[in-house]
């Protein structure tokens, strides 16, 4: 994060370790799918929990005052909303911004509506999550045909211009077979740069995979309607750090004194997991 606030009252801060800045919202906790290991707990069933298009604006303006790399909103699914399309406009005209989705909602006035939105606008990336080359690898936790639907929704959004990042989890199911979801990506022709492979993490609906948590997870500021959290992976209650979303700024600085006391320990070193 740069130290370049434009707000006089916005506390910066330092720069020790050195990280890419990026900002979480999480814009709601439904989802129209019900993946076994979803760490957000989401599924048609979850309460929405929605942060609302004032608060995102305002933590997107204080994340540019704080002078904050990306902003990226996640779920649930966020595309359940209908002011989802406002909140992307209002912050990719202001700084890099990514949504993360399944990709099955994009019919019609949904699909025009992101359109409006995205297409020609190089500061908005759509990033889908696509856990297979084959349906099975992707279905197996994420439902029936959502394998099919979701590449299918990929190459319409394609056709349209857009610019797609494809997100892999990594499970016991697919890790044989990670070669083909690159085949996959590359026959999207989507770049190297633009796919992701993270492993499984014990959190959330999730039995299996990575036990993560502060002490060795790399910070990524993420908020919702309850508060600010360490890291997009959880919103646990052993993950928050502030029960006050605004002024950013504090949350901010709490994280970066829990940085740079790790840093003076010289133990622990933290991860990225996103
Ligand atoms: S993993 Fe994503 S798509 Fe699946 S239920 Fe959770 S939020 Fe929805």
């Amino acid at each position: 994060m740069d130290s370049n606030s434009t707000n006089g009252s916005t506390p910066a801060p330092s720069c020790q370790p050195a990280l890419q800045w990026k900002l979480w919202i999480y814009t709601n906790y439904d989802c129209n799918l019900r993946c076994s290991y979803c760490v957000a707990k989401s599924s048609p069933n979850a309460l929405r929990r929605a942060i609302g298009l004032g608060n995102a604006q305002r933590l997107v303006d204080e994340a540019v005052a704080l002078g904050f790399d990306e902003v990226f909103f996640t779920g649930g699914e966020p595309f359940i909303l209908k002011e989802i399309y406002a909140m992307l406009a209002y912050s990719s005209a202001r700084v890099k911004t990514s949504v993360l989705t399944n990709a099955m909602l994009f019919q019609n006035s949904r699909l025009e509506q992101l359109l409006a939105v995205a297409t020609g606008n190089d500061n908005l990336i759509l990033q889908v999550s696509l856990d297979g080359g084959v349906a099975e690898h992707h279905d197996f936790y994420r439902g029936k045909d959502s394998w099919q639907k979701t590449v299918d929704s990929i190459r319409t959004l394609q056709q349209h211009g857009l610019r797609i990042r494809l997100s892999t989890t990594e499970t016991p199911v697919n890790t044989g077979h990670l070669d083909l979801v690159c085949d996959l990506h590359r026959s999207l022709g989507i770049p190297e740069t633009d796919h992701f492979i993270r492993p499984l993490a014990r959190r959330g609906y999730s039995k299996e995979g990575l036990e993560l948590a502060m002490s060795n997870l790399l910070p990524e500021v993420t908020v919702n309607l309850d508060g600010v959290f360490w890291h997009p992976l959880s919103t646990d209650a052993d993950m928050q750090v502030s029960k006050s979303i605004f002024p950013l700024s504090t949350a901010v600085q709490r994280i970066q004194e829990q940085l740079d006391t790790i840093a003076s320990t010289g133990r622990a070193s933290l991860m990225t997991f996103t």
